[in-house]
């Protein structure tokens, strides 16, 4: 790791290389690494790559999770139901053409979207250094099973009354 203490040998927390988190955002949506702007971030539909085939930048710290098809929700549902209103307003279409018109408008702009929100998260996630994306963090904790709290120990948790 990089040495970032400054000449008294404090670590200084503006010394780390800036991550601007608009730029960032930019790439990602762009499908490319949010560091180098250049290596591709999914090297298939919706996989994200362990690291930036270009600059090496690691991308596996990642934890988009279901805010990628959460967000996506919010933005085609806004604008396929103002779409929907609207002809509706104006023309008054049969049903049938209603389910003929939005229902594969939706799929096609869920499918569309999908890969640029995610990238957007991922980058933001990585300018704002979290989930592993700050090399100066410790490691992420992980709590894990602790058999204490289920066999006889001081420690067990009893709920009886
Ligand atoms: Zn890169």
């Amino acid at each position: 790791m990089q040495d970032r203490t400054g000449p008294s040998g404090v670590y200084r927390f503006e010394d780390r290389p800036a991550r601007p988190i608009f730029g960032s955002l930019l790439r990602g949506a762009a499908l490319k690494c949010p560091a180098c702007g250049t290596g591709a971030m999914f090297p298939r539909y919706l996989k994200v790559a362990d690291a930036c085939p270009h600059c090496g930048e690691e991308l596996h710290h990642h934890r988009a999770d279901d805010a990628p098809p959460y967000f996506t929700i919010v933005i085609v549902g806004h604008i396929v139901v103002s779409l929907v209103l609207a002809v509706e307003m104006a023309y008054r279409p049969p049903l049938w053409l209603h389910a003929a018109l939005w229902l594969p408008l939706t799929v096609i702009l869920t499918l569309l979207i999908l890969p640029s929100v995610k990238g957007a998260l991922i980058a933001l996630q990585w300018a704002l250094r979290m989930h592993g994306f700050d090399p100066d963090a410790k490691e992420e904790i992980v709590p894990s099973f602790d058999a204490d709290l289920v066999q006889d120990s001081p420690r067990r948790l009893d709920f009886r009354p």
